[in-house]
């Protein structure tokens, strides 16, 4: 990699499934004795200093973190978050030797060129062009509905929230060209994107070209995960999530638990708070129930996943080869649960579906269909081939070199 100590500045809006994949960027970054900043809320303090980079608060951070997902309030706290964020970095931006933002900061090119700094984007679902954004709008729920299935109306909200991210402060109006969300997020592509996925799993992937966008693979090499400890009965593990925006309440999960207990199998469910974990109450012997579990650790070993569909937990699973049934809630889960199926990876039961029986038929069918296993076979030696973020890292670096080259040849 190359010599030169750089400067770099990281911001992300608080999510935990576009978070984590940068963090393993900090670490490979300050490894190669880099110097990284990372602009987060408040609740990812601790993530990001284990990571190693220094942690930089939100400016003004909207007060009301726990909200009920998917709700008013929450996606207010989002635009109010986006605000908080891009008011940071455009005060502190123009000290750093480059931007790295994730897809969800969409004005980070803009901020960029105005601070005089050059920006890579990473991505954590599908790269998106105006289609895909278009299949987001049909099948991610009323939030993505709202801003993706109509131009119309995307941009009478864009127009309506874009200038005014706080509701505190006047800041000012985002140095955008396009005043539409979904036109942003196409358009304002950076010369470099980097995406944690492969390219044999992006839809329509013609769409993007090579040299733009780098399909890295996973990030899963050097996740610090605390330690797990397995149950003894040395039968199959079924590892269920549905990532950390809580979206199955106490009935659904019952259902879950429903479809495997007392089956030869240990079944290890991770359910988002150790509130909804005291009120499953009694379990069956060979179900365990945690709020959170150190998910790689569990992969590893598991036989199969139930999962909502994250990206992040869907490409963890492609890593380590696990069969998955994707329960699509919303978001770009339902078209992460189509491609899966698509190419055999996984099968999918829509929420309102599901049944214990149809579960555990859905699971032995899995488990039985040989094409299946050999497409997991095929993405697994993909996937750990891919570079994931030490090719990012190597990229970033080299980018900013062949800049000062560029500049000292002038
Ligand atoms: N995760 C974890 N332990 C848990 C639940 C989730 O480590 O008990 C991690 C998981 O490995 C993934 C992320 O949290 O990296 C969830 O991201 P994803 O995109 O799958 O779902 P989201 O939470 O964004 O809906």
């Amino acid at each position: 990699m190359e010599g030169k100590k750089r400067r770099i500045l990281m911001v992300n809006l608080p999510y935990s499934g576009h978070t984590n994949p940068s963090l393993g960027l900090v670490r490979c970054l300050v490894a190669a004795g880099h110097e990284v900043d990372y602009v987060q809320a408040d609740g990812f303090r601790a993530r990001v200093e284990a990571s190693g980079a220094r942690f930089v608060p939100y400016d003004a951070p909207p007060n009301t973190y726990d909200a009920p997902p998917h709700s008013c309030v929450s996606a207010l706290n989002e635009v109010l978050n986006w605000g908080a964020a891009y008011r940071t970095v455009r005060r502190i931006g123009a000290n750093y030797d480059c931007l790295i933002y994730e897809l969800l900061f969409f004005p980070g090119k803009a901020l960029a060129a105005e601070l005089g700094i050059p920006s890579y984007r990473l991505i954590s679902t599908f790269a998106l062009n105006r289609n895909l954004l278009r299949v987001l709008g049909q099948t991610g729920g009323p939030y993505l509905t709202a801003l993706f299935r109509s131009e119309r109306l995307c941009t009478a909200l864009s127009r309506l929230f874009l200038p005014k991210f706080s509701l505190r402060e006047k800041i000012p109006k985002f140095s955008l060209r396009e005043n539409n969300l979904a036109e942003a997020l196409v358009s304002e592509a950076p010369p470099h994107n980097f995406i944690y996925t492969l390219r044999d799993f992006q839809p329509e992937e013609a769409c993007f070209p090579e040299t733009k966008y780098h399909f890295v693979g996973p990030a899963v090499e050097d996740r610090a995960e605390e330690p797990f400890s397995f149950g003894e009965s040395g039968n199959p593990i079924v590892y269920i999530s549905f990532g950390t925006l809580m979206h199955a309440d106490k009935r659904f999960w019952k259902k879950l638990i429903a479809a495997f207990a007392g089956r030869r199998v240990e079944v290890i469910c991770a359910v988002g708070s150790e509130k909804l974990v005291c009120s499953l109450g009694d379990l069956p012997q060979n179900v365990r129930v945690y709020a959170r579990v150190p998910q790689l650790t569990v992969l590893r070993r598991a036989s199969l996943f139930v999962t909502h569909g994250g990206m992040n937990s869907v490409n963890e699973a492609l890593y380590y080869g696990v069969p998955m049934i994707v329960i699509p809630f919303g978001l770009d889960q339902p078209l992460v649960g189509r491609e899966l199926a698509r190419r055999k990876l996984g099968r999918v039961i829509v929420p309102r579906e599901l049944t214990a029986a149809r579960l555990w038929r859905t699971a032995k069918d899995l488990r039985r269909d040989p094409e299946a296993r050999e497409a997991r076979i095929e993405m697994q030696r993909k996937a750990q081939a891919s570079g994931g973020n030490l090719e990012v890292a190597k990229c970033i670096l080299e980018d900013l070199a062949a800049r000062e080259a560029g500049r000292r040849a002038e």
